[in-house]
């Protein structure tokens, strides 16, 4: 629960702090939602992690059972809630009480910002409830997915070269 709970704030500080956006906005940049999109990361945003990923492990005493356990049901949590899997609302709600849902974390990736602002969790939705940052009322129909400055079709290459480029104000225009 910790590993998973630590990871909320991992995944805030990519957002909040701005030289980890640089990266993380590559992953947000897609604009359709699937379950390719959970492997569309930054390489520069996998190799922090990973030195996050050994901090938890180190700091929270994390047994080698435990650590494969969590990172095998957050894999499968992590497709999951990218994939475009068509469940009906009733059975998304249900699940949304403990685990992130395909509806809960496409509000994550809407082109508004105060709604990227929320649903942090990666596999327990429980982060996100004690944080009040937990936000489902938003009918997908409503939803743009990606990032406003960034509309326009992008090559592998300069997707790789975002973070390292001048940024552009990727909110302007649908604050
Ligand atoms: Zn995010």
């Amino acid at each position: 629960m910790l590993l998973d709970y630590t990871l909320w704030w991992w995944h805030w500080l990519n957002h909040v702090a701005p030289p980890l956006w640089r990266f993380h906005l590559v992953h947000h940049i897609d604009r359709d939602l699937d379950a390719s999109t959970a492997l569309r990361f930054h390489f520069g945003e996998m190799a922090l992690a990973a030195f996050f990923r050994a901090a938890q492990v180190r700091f929270l005493g994390v047994d080698a059972e435990a650590l494969a356990w969590w990172q095998r049901m957050l894999l499968v949590s992590i497709l999951f809630h990218h994939s475009n899997i068509e469940l009906t609302s009733d059975a998304d709600a249900q699940l949304v009480r403990f685990i992130v849902t395909p509806r809960m974390h496409g509000i994550h990736h809407s082109d508004r910002e105060e709604e990227t602002q929320s649903n942090w969790s990666s596999l327990f939705t429980c982060w996100d409830m004690l944080h009040r940052t937990f936000v489902y009322g938003v009918p997908q129909e409503s939803i743009t997915i990606g990032v406003p400055a960034w509309k326009e079709p992008l090559t592998t290459g300069k997707l790789l070269a975002i973070p390292f480029e001048g940024q552009r104000d990727d909110w302007l225009g649908n604050a």
